[in-house]
């Protein structure tokens, strides 16, 4: 469990967390005890600065002096000792170290002009020492006649910073449990979609294609879900399409291959067969097996194409159209179908020749198969219209036409509409979706318009050079 990115984001952000809120907390607890003290320093200064005026002031009082003391000591809760020039006390608010000698690095220093503060530990107290110069003005310079030394103790300060660091220190851990809680949280929204995501793909590993991760999120991994949520579905529906194109193809080809084992029978079942019998039944065979290659032929090139490529080159569409009519109108002919060629503009295009010719070919062959034997003269042309750098190619026909919701299939591999009634025509359904793919690579478009009894357009777009 503890190896999850979950709770891993989680451990890695506390600890962040953590540091970030002790060094704030340390930051703000010690400049704050430094602001205090220095406070009580600034007081200690100023009521040591009164008290050397005092003793200025009352230098042969010493009566008045120590009453004075007395008080501003009892108000500072502080000791204040007043020392003459040699150093010894000339007034103790405690009133223990009269003439006493003092010396210490404050009192040295008051000496020397220089106030100084220190804080000591005294039996385990925190104490602010602090002492000034008493002077007078001896000419240019000052001289020193004393010093007043005031001894302070800090616990009031130490106190109030011990129960400032508990409430800093529970406030904190409130925080740093909240934002634990929170990151666990958040971690959860990084952690779960990937969690799915995984569950999902190794669904997809074992062929289920089309799982879906059903989170909605409009950040990276919102967007990296959708993508995968694509992928799979295109996964399905290529898998699909595989499916289907095998199932097509094993029922395309279980039509002659029962013809061909039927007839074979047939000859088995008779005795005394005439070879004219033999020869007929030989014929349909033939036929059959022409059926068969053509739809292998068909086939491997729908197959192919997936990794052919086209060869472009500078080409007049004007030439191909006439190349193709030139090669399709025996065919035509033989079928009682009026080949018509229209294009009279040159149209330079870019594109592979051969692959072209056979789109071409396929159209026409359409045209020419799913003519109207109803209709007086059957007839194919095939025009081309430019328009600026636009040109359509058109291949319009006078045959049986199609439903308008048959349109949308005709490029679908297989797909042959009502094969009743194109009953004689053996086609497979590939020759569109051949087209189709052809005229893709180009980048080039197809679209049909057809009516049922009328007939059909083909019209392919593409842009000239
Ligand atoms: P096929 O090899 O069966 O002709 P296609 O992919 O070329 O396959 O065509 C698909 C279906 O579209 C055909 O089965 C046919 O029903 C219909 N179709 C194609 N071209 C025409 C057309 N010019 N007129 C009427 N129907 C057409």
């Amino acid at each position: 469990m503890f190896k999850t990115l979950r709770f891993r984001l989680t451990a890695v952000f506390s600890i962040l967390i953590i540091l970030a809120i002790v060094a704030v907390d340390t930051i703000v607890i010690k400049s704050y005890e430094d602001s205090k003290i220095e406070a009580e320093e600034v007081k200690l200064f100023t009521f040591a600065n009164i008290v050397s005026d005092i003793y200025k002031g009352n230098i042969q009082d010493e009566i008045n002096l120590m009453l004075q003391l007395k008080e501003y000591s009892q108000n500072l809760n502080s000791r204040i000792l007043v020392l003459n020039e040699d150093r010894e006390v000339f007034a103790d608010s405690y009133n223990e170290f009269k003439g006493r000698k003092l010396d210490g690095a404050e009192v040295e220093s008051a000496m020397n002009l220089k106030p100084l503060s220190n804080i000591y530990r005294l039996e385990g107290k925190p104490v602010l020492q602090l002492a000034i110069p008493v002077s007078e003005n001896a000419g240019s310079e000052y001289r020193p006649i004393g010093a007043v030394l005031i001894s302070s103790s800090l616990e009031g300060v130490y106190r109030e910073m011990g129960s400032l660091k508990w409430t800093v220190a529970s406030v904190s851990i409130g925080i740093i449990a909240l934002s634990m809680v929170l990151i666990f949280f958040v971690s959860g929204t990084i952690s779960r979609p990937i969690f799915n995501l995984t569950r999902a793909s190794a669904k997809i590993r074992r062929g289920r294609y089309g799982e879906i991760v059903n989170i909605k999120r409009k950040d990276e991994i919102g967007r990296l879900i959708e993508t995968f949520n694509e992928m799979s579905k295109t996964l399905y529906v290529v898998e699909s399409n595989r499916k289907k194109f095998i199932s097509d193809v094993s029922h395309e080809l279980k039509t002659p291959l029962a013809s061909i084992k039927a007839l074979i029978e047939s000859l088995t079942l008779y005795e005394n067969n005439d070879v004219g019998i033999y020869r007929e039944c030989l014929k349909d065979i033939n036929t059959e097996l022409d059926r068969l290659s053509n739809l292998v032929k068909s086939l491997l090139t729908t197959v192919r194409f997936g990794e052919e490529k086209i060869v472009p080159r500078k080409e007049n569409l004007k030439d191909i159209v006439g190349e193709v009519v030139k090669l399709m109108s025996p065919y035509a002919a033989k079928n009682n179908v009026k080949l018509v060629n229209n294009t009279e503009a040159d149209c330079m295009v870019s594109c592979d020749r051969d692959k072209i010719k056979e789109v071409l070919i396929n159209l026409i062959d359409n045209g020419i198969k799913y003519g109207d034997d109803n209709k007086p003269s059957k007839c194919v042309e095939v025009g081309l219209d430019i328009d600026r750098k636009v040109f359509a190619l058109n291949v319009r026909d006078n045959g049986k036409g199609m439903d308008e919701n048959e349109i949308p299939y005709v490029f679908e591999n297989f797909y042959r509409i009502d094969r009743a009634r194109d009953g004689n025509i053996r086609g497979f359904g590939l020759g569109l979706s051949i087209v189709r793919y052809i005229l893709d690579k180009h980048s080039w478009t197809i679209s049909v318009r057809s009516q049922a009894g009328e007939g059909s357009v083909f019209s392919i777009y593409g842009t000239t050079l």
